[in-house]
């Protein structure tokens, strides 16, 4: 069982499954997000992952057509990237909201042609200028 939470711990969660296909996300608004030069993303399947704490709190944000993205209403923690047309059975879950280890690592870096100008890569992981094909 994988578990997380926000910052201020008024939302926790739990998943009880594998999470997938993690990759660091350099676009412009991952980066406004999270303030910070990337946000790392996982996908969980949506019938694995259970809200088990403060679900009134957590803020749907459609930040672009089909997208929609999750916060803590009190913390501003980012917590979910949900394309419900193009993956309508799981969602990106913000890794860096899981408590200890989640099972899975970064595999690619995406949107790097949008990246901060200040931040340079230094792994070896595959980049990809624009979003992934899978
Ligand atoms: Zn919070
Ligand atoms: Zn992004």
């Amino acid at each position: 069982m994988v578990t997380g939470g926000c910052l201020c711990g008024a939302i926790e969660y739990e998943i009880d499954g594998q999470l997938h296909f993690a990759r660091n996300c350099h676009c412009s608004m991952c980066r406004r997000a999270t303030g910070a030069a990337f946000a790392t993303w996982a996908y969980v399947e949506k019938k694995d992952f259970r809200l088990t704490k403060g679900q009134a709190l957590l803020v749907h944000y459609p930040s672009s057509p089909g997208i929609v993205r999750t916060f803590c209403q009190v913390c501003g923690s980012t917590l979910q990237y949900i394309a419900e047309q193009d993956f309508p059975d799981a969602f990106g879950l913000a890794l860096g909201t899981v408590d200890g280890h989640p099972g899975c690592r970064p595999m690619r870096h995406v949107m790097v042609g949008s990246k901060a100008a200040w931040f340079e890569i230094t792994d070896d992981l595959p980049q990809s200028e624009s979003a992934p094909d899978e």
